[in-house]
């Protein structure tokens, strides 16, 4: 039997504002626990909740943004149940009435082509506060610093037929809220996450399977492994005969296994019903377009102007451009590089990459500046040093040593490309090495080829990877010759 996976998601983004939704306590993060819960986020006696209009602003700019439509009214509903992370009893949220319906986002799969997407809706709510098992002994602690963080829950069709695709869209929408700086996207810190909804049915069915709801993913890596994890799961079910049930599952990463939270029948009623607090959010059309008009440049309009302006392919352009920052630091280097695009993006996307990763740093505290890179790319360009030094001297930039042309001072790296110097190392060798030139000189043409590395390496290794490699190769290979 052939399986077909489909995946649905729910994405909340905590917005980037000051102070909570509904109160005026601030939102950073890490502070000492229970100094940013007012008595609005605690829900005493007495106090209203005020909307905060910069989320309301927000939320628009996501909608807007991923094409969907902003109703004219939202209201704000209540959510009710019972949990001590959650003073008032319930969670403000929307329901019947979001904020932002029916969007839509493109996605790359792997194999090149393109899939949309739908997003069902995104509303507004408030995130409660967090239950802290470590170190209290056989409590808990509750840390109410984050009850009233504003969010908003992004929910998308059942679209996606692979664990690929989920981390793609999630990723393409990670990729939006930064762009719109509406979201810092800081998946460590809770920013940014993600539940999934996973069911399988046999291929070509129509109707979808029952499905099971993933909780607790707060990295791209674990909503793949999570989401490839369950599809086993149910497919191993429904192949000895059994029924998936519907439920609430939670990942743990550790052991790369789900285990059941809640099933349907035990989930709660919500008793959703309109906040009596809150007025509903009333939206006009000049309200939106001044909004629209303040959105920036967005991910699929900067990869195809990156195609059209600098040639680069749509692989690199979309690379670079997935990040905002990645794109500006491109951009910047650019600038300095005197319009090397390709070089600038092979080395952003290479080594500057790999450093990165390397020591878990983000692109704007790189230590090498985009001014450096592109001054280093401008010394390759003009053959004042090989690309195989100017690695060494990314390393150095990297290591606070200063900028390329200090360095190839300093450490004397200049490229050798005096014809006369090239060729004195190039008659060393071939006097050194009399057994590999009769060798070269009975060979075949193909088997030459591989032959000439040996000659080269040495010559290269006598001017310290300093000769320039296609002079060496030229004034070899007529040297060699026996004809
Ligand atoms: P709930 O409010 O109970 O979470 P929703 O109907 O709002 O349920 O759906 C939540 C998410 O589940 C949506 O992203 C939707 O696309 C997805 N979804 C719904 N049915 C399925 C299914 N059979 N398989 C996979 N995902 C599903
Ligand atoms: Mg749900």
């Amino acid at each position: 039997m052939e399986w077909e996976t489909v995946i649905g998601l729910e994405i909340h983004a905590q917005l980037a504002t000051r102070s909570k939704i509904f109160s005026g306590a601030a939102t950073v993060y890490g502070a000492e626990a229970n100094v940013q819960a007012c008595a609005v986020d605690l829900g005493l006696p007495g106090v209203l909740p005020v909307l905060n209009a910069k989320v309301v602003e927000m939320a628009i700019r996501f909608g807007l943004a991923v094409n969907a439509e902003i109703p004219s009214r939202s209201v704000f509903a209540r959510k009710n149940y019972f949990y001590p992370d959650l003073p008032k009893g319930y969670q403000i949220s929307q329901y019947e009435h979001p904020i932002v319906s029916k969007g839509r986002i493109d996605i790359k799969l792997e194999d090149g082509s393109t899939k949309t997407i739908g997003i069902t809706r995104a509303h507004l709510e408030e995130d409660a506060g967090k239950s802290v098992h470590e170190g209290f002994g056989n409590f808990t602690g509750i840390d109410l610093n984050r009850a009233g963080t504003p969010l908003i829950e992004i929910v998308s069709e059942p679209d996606m037929r692979s664990a690929k695709e989920a981390v793609a869209y999630m990723k393409k929408i990670h990729s939006i809220v930064r762009y719109l700086e509406i979201c810092d996207g800081n998946m460590q810190e809770g920013s940014f996450r993600c539940d999934a909804n996973v069911s399988i049915r046999p291929k070509g069915q129509k109707e979808f399977g029952t499905r099971s709801e993933l909780k607790n993913l707060n990295s791209f890596k674990f909503v793949e492994l999570a989401i490839n994890h369950e599809v086993e799961r149910q497919i191993d079910i429904l192949e000895s005969g059994g029924k998936v049930i519907q439920e609430t599952r939670l990942y743990d990463p550790n052991k790369n296994e789900t285990r059941s939270m809640r099933s349907k029948e035990e989930a709660n009623d919500y008793r959703y019903f309109p906040d009596p607090d809150l007025l509903p959010v009333e939206i006009d059309k000049e309200t939106i377009e001044r909004i629209r008009s303040t959105l920036p440049e967005l991910p699929d309009a900067k990869k195809q102007r990156f195609m059209d302006e600098y040639r680069l392919s749509e692989y690199d352009s979309e690379i670079l451009t997935a990040n905002k920052d990645m794109a500006a630091y491109f951009e910047k280097a650019i600038q300095s590089a005197d319009g090397e695009a390709k070089l600038c993006a092979n080395w952003i996307m290479g080594d500057l990459s790999a450093v990165l990763n390397r020591e878990n740093r983000d692109i704007m505290e790189s230590p090498v500046t985009p001014e450096m890179l592109g001054g280093l790319i401008l010394r390759i360009k003009d053959n004042t040093i090989s690309s195989k030094i100017a690695k060494e001297i990314f390393e150095a930039m990297w290591d606070g040593e200063g900028d390329a042309g200090t360095i190839i001072e300093k450490k004397g790296l200049r490229q050798v490309t005096d014809a006369g110097a090239i060729e004195k190392l190039v008659d060393e060798v071939i006097v050194e090495s009399p057994a590999q030139v009769e060798q070269y000189q009975n060979s075949t043409p193909e088997k030459q080829g591989k032959l000439i590395g040996y000659f080269v390496g040495q010559i290269m290794k006598k001017s310290q990877g300093k000769a320039n490699p296609e002079q060496v190769n030229e004034l070899l290979i007529n040297k060699l010759k026996t004809d």
